[in-house]
């Protein structure tokens, strides 16, 4: 087993796209993430619509061409 080949475990940062930080702990000391929990669909309803919204568009179309 060699020495030092394991990555230093540390405090990072959590960048989300929405503009929200917050530390967590992880090898790199910076990490840049689309979602969180303030801005999750589930917390905020309104994503999860325009996203359900295409997913059932999909789907039926799907269905639609057997
Ligand atoms: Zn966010």
């Amino acid at each position: 087993m060699k020495e030092g080949i394991h990555p230093k475990y540390g405090k990072a940062i959590v960048r989300c796209a929405c503009g929200e930080t917050f530390e967590t702990r992880s090898t790199v000391s910076q990490i840049n993430v689309d979602i969180c929990s303030k801005c999750h669909p589930f917390f905020t309803g309104r994503q999860k619509l325009v996203d359900a919204g295409g997913r059932v568009d999909k789907f039926k179309k799907r269905m639609g061409q057997k």
